[in-house]
């Protein structure tokens, strides 16, 4: 099969590309590198059923090319992580609705099947755990700019769903929860690559709030198998499916740093409390 990766060279993406090269298929990425890197995708580069392209999904004309090239494409180029999101809330939602919009478009002229890569971020603050997909959503305020990205996704997901409906354009909506794995990098907020970098310099770790909201971390590799699973499945198109791990675990460690009450509500909006001192 040949598959076209939008946001190939992403953390996530770059691992989609490797399981599907592994399997014998050809893989198209498209990227802007935007928050994915060069780094990522070194060791495919020369790989003969590889072909990238570092170019952005607004690029109407390029993506059709690739589009009609492929089977199957896997929508993951998006603005993610709480920081960029904080600080570009413009950029969030341009990239992830427009770029979702033309990605379905595109699409939906061959009916090519869609991955739409969605987030747990939209299920917001709703303590209905485990979450379903059926559930409700619970956002918070417009003016708290944090929100954009969940609402973005959640506009993602009524626009694939709604080709769907209307046009029988294929889709299948995954809600990532936390990933990770070989690769990731704490540039963009996420907890994990932080702390490990924060402990091979032997630097203080820092942790947001009470340490005591916790999180299930899913690797990454077993995040793809799961992508790799549905694309087999004929009753996943049309639905929304929940992608994570069920292992919670907190986010409390050792070590705190003390940092303004601002700078932690910048870095994640999930703080209620800063219970962290010295
Ligand atoms: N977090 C932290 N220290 C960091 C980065 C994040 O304590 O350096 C916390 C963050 O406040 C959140 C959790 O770790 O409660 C997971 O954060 P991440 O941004 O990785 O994922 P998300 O909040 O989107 O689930």
């Amino acid at each position: 099969m040949r598959h076209l990766i939008t946001g190939g060279a992403g953390f996530i993406g770059s691992h989609l590309s490797e399981a599907l090269l592994k399997r014998g298929d050809e893989v198209f990425i498209l990227d802007d590198l935007s928050t994915g890197s060069v780094e990522n995708i070194r060791h495919l580069k020369t790989h003969e059923r590889f072909h990238y392209f570092f170019d952005s999904i607004t690029n109407r004309q390029l993506l059709a090319e690739l589009v009609d090239e492929s089977d199957v494409v896997f929508h993951l180029a998006a603005a993610v992580g709480v920081r960029l999101i904080v600080e570009s809330p413009v950029r969030t939602l341009e990239t992830n609705v427009y770029g979702t919009q033309l990605v379905l478009d595109a699409a939906s002229k061959k009916k090519k099947l869609v991955f739409t890569a969605s987030t747990s971020e939209v299920y917001g603050k709703s303590d209905k755990v485990p979450f379903h997909e059926d559930a409700d959503l619970v956002l918070g305020a417009t003016t708290m700019g944090r929100w954009s990205y969940a609402a973005s996704k959640a506009l993602d997901e009524f626009l694939a769903l709604s080709y769907w409906k209307e046009k029988k354009q294929p889709v299948i909506v995954v809600r990532l929860f936390n990933t990770v794995g070989p690769r990731q990098v704490g540039r963009y907020g996420m907890v994990l690559p932080n702390f490990v970098r924060q402990a091979l310099d032997g630097a203080p770790i820092t942790i947001f709030g009470s340490g005591q909201q916790s999180r299930c971390f899913c690797d990454v590799r077993d995040t793809v198998e799961a992508i790799l699973r549905l694309l087999g499945t004929e009753k996943a198109i049309g639905e929304v499916v929940n992608i994570g791990s069920d292992q919670e675990i907190s986010i409390e460690g050792a070590h705190f740093q003390k940092k303004t009450d601002d700078e932690l509500v910048a870095a994640s909006g999930r703080i209620s409390t800063v219970a962290a001192t010295d």
